[in-house]
């Protein structure tokens, strides 16, 4: 255990997206690179950046992710510096996007190298879903679960003051007889008394790589101004749909909250002041109520606060009308994420949980907004226990009877951890190697299959049936580019990629390309099982 007389010196790590180990160029070749580098704004680690200025400690911020070559050279430097007293790893909460766990271990190496005897703490995916893993396996000192805005400025807080550390809430520790303490609570957080995020901290070299460093080829890509930043508005949602970690990485008890509209309109402004000229709400759930949203982007009007935005983790529809898409259209929204899921009310309501969804207010979502002229994205998940073989069938045709989706995304579901799908596929033994999740991190293989479908199905979808909905004509083609940022030959090279990842967990099929053609056809190529490489992502 860490014995450091006083902590004052903070540097905060942000772990990337992917490829956390190893340089961004070392890792699947045959992807288009171009998709390979993605930034999120830091949300979470910005927000315990500013407790911990309040609580009167220096800190300091390294994103990893900002570093295209010679990231751990550059972390080795930055230690050297800073001789920070304390490293901690500090991951924004994505439910929907893709992070790795990552245990941080390289970094917390690097550190006590380079200044002996730091104090290091993990927090982010791996310690909410492994919690204590990481300290049992001595990789650090301490680890944090779920929300960290406030617990790492009060673990801090407590060490300096060599009090008990059995209070704070979602932590693991090592007390001084080797004994591995783990808190069995998540730390609660009221957002509004959240500091305002420390963007301060973020020198002009590395603001320039979020506004360069972007998701090029993905729906999240700011298409109207580079320079983005991700805003988060409220944490959590009312909903515990199955495959969804919200619950898992928040804390169950940790309901829907949000930011006071006021408090939401200073954090624009200190953006808009900030150079920033594309917001992205970064919300689990952006809105439960029509009334929220209308109240919302009529402030944003009334204040005459003017930039582009999206809600990038999807709009929730169930509280969509024609007057709420209207007013937030007014107020700047050019693009709406559509979690559509399913073309089967059954679907939506029972086996996913959208207890307020249904297809017909979809489909009258997606005509309202294509009626307002809003970029639109579709997003479906197939392959749910409970989802017959005709529900399938039902969620493609709706993808087809939906051309006003300038992008339709097939998910395949995934059973992230502690989520409802997990518990559901380990019960009933779908899921044979709960160590694939591990593995493949990204929707694109079947990690089980049910009696209604077979992976090599759903990869069928995934790699033909989009391409067909999605590029069948050359205005969808030229659109869709223009969305995600990248030219139509970069285009067309995902499109080859998608098809090659099917190849590759399919070495051998040579069935039928559709599956409406597979349809009646179940179990043709029952024997064709994936094969998933040893690394993945
Ligand atoms: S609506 Fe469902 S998927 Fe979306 S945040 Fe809530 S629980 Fe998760």
């Amino acid at each position: 255990m860490n014995t450091l007389a006083s902590v004052r010196r903070v540097l905060i790590v942000i772990p990337p997206l992917v490829n956390s180990e190893s340089e961004p160029t070392a890792l699947n070749i045959d992807r288009p690179d171009f998709e390979s580098y993605r930034l999120v704004s830091p949300v979470e680690p910005t927000s315990v950046a500013g407790d911990l200025l309040q609580r009167g400690f220096d800190v300091e911020l390294f994103d990893l992710g900002t570093y295209m070559t010679g990231r751990f050279e550059a972390l080795q430097a930055c230690l050297r510096n800073t001789k920070p007293d304390a490293v901690v790893i500090v991951q924004s909460i994505l439910t929907f996007a893709t992070a790795q766990d990552w245990d941080g271990r390289k970094v917390f190496d690097i550190a006590r190298q380079e200044v002996s005897g730091v104090l290091t703490v993990l927090t982010g995916g791996q310690p909410t879903n492994y919690p204590g893993q990481a300290v049992t396996a001595g990789v650090c000192d301490y680890s944090i679960r779920g929300e960290v805005d406030f617990a790492v400025g009060e673990l801090l807080i407590a060490l300096n003051e060599r009090r008990e550390l059995n209070q704070i809430d979602g932590l693991a520790f090592r007390d001084s007889a080797g004994e591995v303490h783990i808190s069995e609570k998540y730390p609660s957080v009221d957002i509004a008394a959240l500091p305002m995020p420390a963007y301060q901290l973020i020198g002009h070299e590395q603001k320039e790589k979020y506004a360069s460093t972007l998701e090029r080829g993905k729906i999240r890509y700011p298409a109207r101004n580079t320079r983005y930043r991700d805003i988060m508005t409220s944490r959590s949602c009312r909903l515990r749909c199955a495959f969804c970690s919200v619950a898992a990485l928040r804390g169950d008890a940790q309901h829907y909250r949000r930011k006071p509209l006021e408090r939401v309109v200073a954090e624009i402004e200190s953006a808009l002041e900030d150079g920033i000229g594309e917001i992205h709400f970064f919300d689990d759930l952006f809105a439960e109520s029509e009334e929220q949203i209308i109240a919302f982007a009529n402030e944003l009007v009334r204040r005459n606060l003017k930039f582009p935005w999206f809600a990038a983790q999807g709009m929730p529809l169930w509280p969509l009308t024609q007057s709420a898409l209207a007013a937030m259209k007014e107020a700047g929204m050019y693009r709406i994420i559509c979690p559509l899921e399913s073309g089967n009310d059954r679907v939506l309501k029972r086996v996913i949980g959208k207890a307020y969804s249904t297809t017909k207010h979809h489909h009258d979502v997606l005509e309202w907004s294509h009626g307002l002229g809003l970029e639109i994205i579709g997003m479906y998940v197939l392959g749910m226990p409970g989802e017959t073989r005709h529900d399938i069938y039902e969620t493609m045709q709706f993808a087809e009877a939906h051309p006003q989706v300038d992008y339709s995304v097939f998910s395949i579901a995934t059973p992230m951890v502690g989520t409802r799908l997990m518990k559901q596929v380990l019960k009933s033994g779908q899921l044979d190697d709960s160590d694939k999740i591990n593995r493949v991190i990204k929707r694109t293989v079947a990690l089980y299959e049910t009696d209604a479908f077979s992976a090599y199905e759903l990869g069928v979808i995934r790699a033909f049936d989009w391409d067909r909905i999605n590029f069948n004509k050359p205005a969808r083609v030229t659109k869709y580019a223009a969305m995600v940022g990248v030219s139509e030959v970069e285009l067309q090279r995902l499109r080859d990629h998608s098809k090659q990842t099917f190849y590759r967990f399919f070495p051998d099929y040579d069935g039928p390309l559709s599956f409406s053609e597979l349809y009646n056809q179940p179990g043709l190529f029952k024997e064709a099982q994936p094969v998933i490489p040893k690394t993945l992502y």
